[in-house]
């Protein structure tokens, strides 16, 4: 090709670029978004470019547990800003040693690593694992574990790790290493673990499954097969932990305490942080340079992890949350009380499913247009995650949408 074609075909295409940034997006579009830009939050409360006001009840998928803009964290971060955002993780950051020791002295948790999401914090708790046992017990153990319906993730490793198709579709081949059994069926775990088995994965509540719960004898259950099979037991607590289901950890509901755990959504009030915690016993698995993330836990993030703990220490965050979450049962179980498309109210604390007879797609956009946003878990739940600070004025107002949102879902779909 000459120079003179070369020059036109960069004129054709800057040509095409103008026209299509007029009409598409420069994304790509991995989201199916709904259409409404949000600029402006405040407590239980967002803002679109409209001016429209919405009632949140979804708090980015359980990410905002503070509300937006918590006054206390917006402080902490603001005076981190002026002094230092970013250093290696090849010197001392106390901000990060702080953050450390507040997430050991409200969990099980000895050692803690820092990152940067959940799917990167289920990624270190599988290689603790596999290294756990090939480095320190001098097995060849590597198979992880977990549920059908469970969501762990978008790497390649956490996607594999997921239980369910959708997430895997295009991706092949998958990494080894890892199997899938059915939720509450003791017998198919028995049967998948052979001398390979490294650890058992496993959420607290299904959430992107469904939001089921898992039964305490069932969890009893895998925790003391592991134990007698020499397993590691893996909470992700990604989306349940951080006083979410009104303890600050879901596995404390159950008097179960797992080997690993991790966190990520709540931990930083909507600053990107994950942590993989383990116990003592696992400190020296990981030796210098064994794992590392460029941005886990720097100064900045840790700033936003240690005002959000000590925020939520101080207002009691979880017992406020268990008390909010028995007044939005108490208020779901009477507003929806003998309506036959809602087949079951069920969740943990402040996560939410309300399991309906079909796709509660509509309902989730109509919602949108009365000011109220929440989303689906699977096709047929409705899903509410209002913040832990939430209200009961405001859970009034919540469940009185959502109750008129299905009454007239019912009777369009009667016509
Ligand atoms: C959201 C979620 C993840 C993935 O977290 P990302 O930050 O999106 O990588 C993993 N596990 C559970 C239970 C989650 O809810």
């Amino acid at each position: 090709m000459g120079i003179q074609e070369k020059q036109n075909d960069v004129g054709n295409k800057s040509a095409a670029v103008g026209a299509k940034s007029q009409t598409t997006s420069s994304l790509f579009p991995t989201y199916a978004r709904y259409p409404i830009s949000l600029v402006k939050g405040e407590g239980s409360w967002l803002w679109d470019d409209q001016g429209n006001k919405y009632l949140d009840f979804m708090s980015g998928l359980a990410v905002t547990n503070l509300g937006h803009a918590p006054k206390k964290v917006k402080e902490k971060l603001k005076q981190q800003l002026d002094e230092l955002w970013h250093v290696s993780n090849l010197f001392q950051i106390p901000n990060q040693e702080k953050a450390a020791s507040l997430l050991t002295s409200i969990s099980c948790g000895d050692a803690v690593f820092f990152c940067n999401s959940g799917a990167e914090a289920n990624e270190a708790a599988i290689k603790l694992a596999r290294r756990y046992h090939q480095k320190t017990k001098g097995t060849g153990r590597y198979e992880v574990i977990t549920f059908n319906q469970s969501f762990h993730g978008r790497t390649l490793a956490t996607l594999t790790a997921t239980g369910q198709d959708k997430v895997k579709e295009g991706y092949l081949p998958l990494p080894l290493g890892f199997k899938t059994v059915p939720l509450h069926d003791l017998e198919a775990l028995q049967a998948a673990i052979s001398d390979q088995t490294a650890a058992v994965m496993i959420e607290m509540v299904l959430a992107e499954g469904g939001v089921h719960t898992v039964e305490p004898e069932f969890l009893k259950a895998v925790s003391e097969l592991c134990k007698q099979e020499g397993i590691l037991l893996i909470f992700d607590e990604v989306q349940t932990g951080m006083g979410r289901t009104g303890k600050w950890f879901a596995h404390e509901h159950y008097g179960v305490e797992p080997d690993i755990f991790t966190v990520a959504k709540g931990l930083a009030s909507g600053f990107p942080a994950g942590a993989m915690l383990g116990k003592e016993y696992l400190r020296d698995t990981f030796t210098a340079g064994s794992h590392a993330t460029t941005f886990g836990g720097t100064p900045l993030a840790t700033a936003a992890i240690i005002a959000t703990i000590e925020t939520m220490i101080e207002d009691r965050i979880p017992e406020r949350a268990a008390k909010m979450s028995e007044y939005l049962f108490e208020q779901l179980n009477e507003k929806l009380a003998g309506i036959s498309f809602v087949k079951g109210i069920r969740g943990l604390g402040l996560l939410v499913g309300i399991e309906c007879e079909d796709s509660v797609a509509n309902i989730v956009l109509e919602g949108q247009k009365r000011g109220l946003l929440f989303v689906n878990a699977g096709p047929n739940v409705i899903r509410l995650l209002p913040n832990l600070y939430v209200t009961e004025q405001e859970i009034d107002q919540a469940v009185a949408i959502v109750a008129g949102l299905i009454q007239d879902h019912i009777s369009v779909k009667n016509v």
